[in-house]
């Protein structure tokens, strides 16, 4: 099974390449949504620094990988968010430790993990540690939003940017490695990139719930039942009571008229409802492949009218009154 570094073979080769040709740059800031791999690669990057056994990549097993694994290695430190934010006393004491040579190994190792929670104090004590680079030291900057990185400290970083995986392989990471059921890992791992929260998708009680409400609201529509508008207010919204959940109900909508309309091309196995194919072939026999074009078209509006604060209620009654003349 592919580990999340794996599905970075760019990143990994790219650092391969700076050791070997010993052209390491002071500090990189690795970019990229949560469940991308950026903590296992900054341990790679470390082991692969401070390996003992000389063949590459790192062997894993000596002490030096061991203890890197563990976080308990006196060369590689990572610093961390207390509470909601990395403070500037943390970083002082970090620089403190910094000062003195390394203690066992040639190089120093600064994990840096939400970097981007840095208060604005706290990043320009670090911007001075950045600036005036220490002889076998990197830095690793983790983080997801690079806007929230002071400029000064991104520029003065080589930026590494974190592709989320596809669903395709989240999918198959979802079902190998976390025993999720086909179904299950084919929904949630085309509504979200990030492993943690496909994992929450599964077990949270409001998404299984929306999902049945959603399927039903396309269903009453198809059927032009006159009471598919009430199912807005009496059941979608008492289930989605934040923006992202209608935001995500909106995904599941599109994802079943994309089914529908891959059911009439005949690419079955590119339907991300499985086990609801019946159903889908169903609805598909009296919806014409303009009609299904056009109700995904209602339905990416719906959701830009949502990003642009329309409140849902309105857009998803509007939605619904749309979806139904067709
Ligand atoms: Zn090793």
């Amino acid at each position: 099974m592919e580990t999340a570094i794996e599905q970075q073979p760019r990143i990994r080769n790219f650092i391969e390449a700076v050791i070997t040709k010993n052209r390491l740059a002071h500090a990189y800031l690795f970019i990229g949504p949560r469940g991308t791999g950026k903590r296992e690669m900054a341990t790679l990057f470390a082991q692969r620094l401070l390996c003992s056994q000389p063949d590459h990549p790192p062997c894993g097993r000596c002490l030096e990988c061991r203890r890197i694994a563990r976080h308990n290695h006196p060369d590689v430190h990572w610093l961390r968010p207390e509470g909601q934010s990395i403070k500037i006393d943390q970083v002082r004491q970090i620089q403190k430790a910094f000062a003195y040579r390394a203690q066992e190994t040639a190089w120093r190792v600064l994990i840096i993990d939400q970097a981007d929670t840095m208060t604005p104090q706290a990043a320009n004590s670090l911007l001075k540690f950045v600036e005036e680079p220490q002889p076998g030291t990197v830095i690793l900057m983790l983080a997801e939003d690079r806007e929230l990185i002071l400029p000064t400290i991104r520029s003065r970083c080589q930026e590494l940017v974190f592709q989320p995986p596809s669903p395709g392989h989240l999918k198959a990471l979802l079902i190998e490695q976390y025993g999720k059921s086909e179904a299950e890992a084919s929904l949630v791992a085309h509504l979200t990139a990030d492993v943690e929260e496909a994992l929450n998708f599964c077990q949270i009680e409001w998404f299984a719930e929306l999902k049945r409400v959603v399927l039903q609201l396309i269903e009453d529509c198809l059927r032009q039942d006159p009471r598919a508008v009430y199912q807005i207010q009496d059941a979608w919204l008492k289930v989605a009571k934040e923006k992202e959940h209608t935001d995500t109900g909106l995904d599941m909508m599109l994802f079943w008229y994309r089914d529908l309309l891959y059911i009439q091309l005949g690419m079955e196995d590119q339907i991300v409802y499985i086990g609801q194919e019946e159903r889908l072939r169903k609805q598909g026999l009296s919806l014409s492949r303009v009609k299904i074009a056009t109700a995904m078209e209602h339905i990416l509006e719906a959701k830009r009218r949502l990003h642009a604060h329309v409140h849902p209620q309105l857009l998803l009654e509007q939605l619904v009154l749309r979806l139904q003349e067709g």
